[in-house]
C-alpha cells in the first residue's frame, strides 16, 4: 500500500474527480451501494477489459458468456445457497448496532459464507451493551417474478456469477465443440445483502464479479489450480501493482468452503490490513454433480482418449471488480513535493488510466483554439481523451496527474509556426516536442508498446 493513501483521501478524491459517488446521495445515500462517475466508469471498464483480454482473448482454452442475473430458483437450491449462504448476525440490545458474529471473534472470514461464530462474544465492542444470540441470516436478495407475490414466484438476485456458468456448461461445450480443459469466463453484477457493508467500495451489497470456471479432467485439477494461482497473481503485477502489497495465501483447512478441496486467495495490503482481492478455489465436481442431480440433465463429459464419461473438476478464479478498483487506486496513489507544492499523482498503469491523453492549449487565446481543437479531433479517434483549457497550464497538469492521465499534449504559440506540440509524461514530467503529423505514432509508442 502507498503509505500516503488513506481511505479518507481516496473517498474524497473519488468524489471530487467523479470516480465514485455514494448511491442516491441527495436522499442520504443507501448503505452498500455506490455509483461510478464519468472517470470511474472508464477505470472500471478498463479493469474488466484488461481481465477479459488476459483470460479470454489471449488464451485458446477460455470462452466468454453473459448469463441473466435472475435464474430459476432451483439453481440456488442445487448450489447450496438457499441452505448455507448465511452469516451469523448479532444485535446490541443497547445501541442497536448490528455485527457479523464471526468478525467479532476475529475469525478470518471464510472464502464462502455459511460459517457459524467460532466463539461467543457477548458484549458490544462499541458500547459494551449486551448482544443478542447469533441468528443465521441468508445474504441473498429476494424478489418476485411476475405480478403475483407468492411462494411460487419467489426468485433471487444472484449472489455470484458462477452458477450461471455451471448451468450453461453443457450448452457451451456443445456449441463450441471444445475439449477439456475448457474455461468459461463471465463478468457481471452480483448482490449480497451483507450485514456490515463498509470500507468504502471494499464490501458492497451490489458489486461486479469477474469469474472463470475452468473445467478439467479429475486428476489434473491440482496442476491447473497452481497454473491459475500463478496466472492471476502475475496479472496484478503486470498491471503495475507493487509486489510488496500483493500476496498469495493458501487457506487453512478450517477456512475452506464445504465444496472446496483447496483454495488460495490473492490478498492486497489495504489500509485496514491484508484482505482478499480474489479467491482461487478447487471446487471439485461438486457443482456439476449437484446440478445434474437437481435438473435431471446429463452434465458429464465424454473423454475420447479413455472412452469414459467423467464429471469434470472445476478451478474457479473469482475476483470482485470494485475491490480491485479500490486496490489499484490505493496502490497508484502518491504525493510528492514539486517546487514547494504537493503534487498528487495516481501512478496508474496506462491500460487502466481513465483518460489516456489530455489536450491542453497553453491559454484560451483565440489563435490557439483551432489547432488545439484539430489536435483533439485527431487524438479522440484513438484514445479516451479530454480537452481542458480552464486555469493555468500548471494547474491543468496537476488535475491530470491526480486522475492518472499518462500523457498531456500541449499546444502553444510555437505550434502556429512549427506545426509541432509538446508531449508531457505524467511520472517523469519530461516534455518532448513532436510534429502534429507524427503525434499519433508518438502517443501509440508510449501508450501501447
Ligand atoms: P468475503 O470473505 O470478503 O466476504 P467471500 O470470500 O465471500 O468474500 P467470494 O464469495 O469468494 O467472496 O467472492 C469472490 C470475490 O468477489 C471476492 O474475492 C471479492 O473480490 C468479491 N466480493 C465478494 N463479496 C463482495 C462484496 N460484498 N463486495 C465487493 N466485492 C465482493
Amino acid at each position: 500500500m502507498s503509505t500516503k493513501a488513506t481511505v479518507e483521501k481516496l473517498v474524497s478524491l473519488c468524489k471530487r474527480r467523479g470516480l465514485v459517488f455514494q448511491s442516491s446521495e441527495i436522499y442520504g445515500g443507501i448503505a452498500g451501494f455506490w455509483d461510478y462517475g464519468p472517470l470511474g466508469v472508464e477505470l472500471k471498464n478498463n479493469i474488466k477489459q484488461a481481465w477479459w483480454r488476459a483470460v479470454v482473448q489471449e488464451r485458446d482454452d477460455v470462452v466468454g458468456q453473459d448469463a441473466a442475473i435472475v435464474m430459476n430458483p432451483t439453481v440456488w437450491r442445487a448450489s447450496g445457497h438457499l441452505d448455507t449462504f448465511a452469516d451469523p448476525m448479532v444485535d446490541c440490545k443497547e445501541c442497536k448496532k448490528r455485527f457479523r458474529a464471526d468478525e467479532l471473534v476475529g475469525a478470518a472470514p471464510a472464502s464462502a459464507h455459511g460459517h457459524e461464530a467460532a466463539a461467543k462474544v457477548t458484549r458490544c465492542p462499541e458500547c459494551g451493551g449486551e448482544l443478542t444470540e447469533p441468528r443465521m441470516f441468508n445474504l441473498m436478495f429476494k424478489t418476485y417474478v411476475g405480478p403475483v407475490e407468492d411462494d411460487a414466484s419467489v426468485a433471487y438476485l444472484r449472489p455470484e456469477t458462477a452458477q450461471g456458468i455451471f448451468v450453461n456448461f453443457a450448452n457451451v461445450l456443445t456449441a463450441t465443440r471444445r475439449k477439456l480443459p475448457l474455461g468459461i469466463a463471465q463478468i457481471g453484477k452480483a448482490f449480497r445483502n451483507e450485514i456490515t457493508p463498509g470500507n468504502f467500495i471494499f464490501r458492497d451489497r451490489e458489486f461486479d464479479q469477474m469469474e472463470i470456471e475452468y473445467f478439467v479432467k479429475p486428476g489434473t485439477d491440482e496442476q491447473w489450480h497452481q497454473h491459475w494461482v500463478e496466472e492471476r497473481y502475475n496479472w496484478y503485477l503486470r498491471l503495475g501493482m507493487q509486489k510488496e502489497n500483493v500476496r498469495v495465501r493458501q487457506l487453512d483447512r478450517d477456512e475452506l468452503a464445504h465444496y472446496a478441496k483447496d483454495t488460495y486467495e490473492v490478498e492486497y495490503l489495504f489500509p485496514m490490513g491484508w484482505s482478499e482481492l480474489e479467491g482461487i478455489a478447487n471446487r471439485t465436481d461438486f457443482d456439476l454433480r449437484r446440478h445434474a442431480e437437481f435438473s435431471g440433465r446429463d452434465l458429464e463429459y465424454f473423454d475420447e482418449e479413455t472412452g469414459e464419461h467423467i464429471v469434470p473438476f472445476v478451478i474457479e478464479p473469482s475476483a470482485g471488480v470494485d475491490r480491485l478498483f479500490m486496490a489499484f487506486l490505493i496502490d497508484a496513489y502518491d504525493e510528492e513535493e514539486v517546487r514547494g507544492e504537493t503534487r498528487v499523482i495516481l501512478r496508474l498503469h496506462k491500460d487502466l488510466a481513465p483518460i489516456k491523453v489530455a489536450v491542453l492549449p497553453l491559454s484560451r487565446q483565440e489563435k490557439l483554439v483551432p489547432p488545439a481543437r484539430e489536435v483533439w479531433a485527431i487524438v479522440r479517434k484513438h484514445w479516451m481523451s479530454q480537452y481542458d483549457d480552464a486555469q493555468s497550464i500548471g494547474r491543468r497538469y496537476r488535475r491530470q496527474d491526480e486522475v492518472g492521465t499518462p500523457l498531456c499534449v500541449t499546444i502553444d504559440f510555437d505550434t502556429l509556426e512549427d506545426q509541432a506540440v509538446t508531449i508531457r509524461e505524467r511520472d517523469s514530467m519530461e516534455q518532448v516536442r513532436v510534429p502534429i503529423a507524427g503525434l499519433v505514432a508518438a502517443l501509440r509508442e508510449r501508450l501501447e508498446e
